[in-house]
């Protein structure tokens, strides 16, 4: 589920620093073939739903067996897994051919 997305037109790999640049836009154009075509980020809605369920089991979880937690350390997971998520973005993105 989780790769780079590539070029629907041409299969062009691209890179992680490329798709973060490209999935904030509308609307792109491949630099390898030019054809146009649109990000989709369904599947990032759909990571950070499934981080936040492990985010959130993570806590109980640790709220029963750590003793002492601190607000802190929650709060620690929390951000871990928020980070996790920003990070494995582009891996969720997908790339699909614009229809003129
Ligand atoms: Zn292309």
């Amino acid at each position: 589920m989780l790769k780079l997305p590539t070029c629907p037109h041409c299969n062009t790999i691209y890179r992680y620093g490329d798709v973060r640049k490209e999935m904030n836009k509308k609307q792109c154009v491949c630099y390898n073939c030019g054809k146009k075509f649109k990000p989709s980020k369904k599947k990032v809605w759909i990571l950070f739903l499934i981080i936040a369920l492990i985010a959130a089991i993570f806590d109980v979880f640790s709220l029963y067996m750590i003793e002492g937690l601190s607000f802190i350390g929650l709060l620690a997971i929390n951000v871990i897994a928020v980070t996790a998520g920003y990070l494995l973005m582009p891996y969720a993105v997908r790339f699909t051919p614009k229809i003129k």
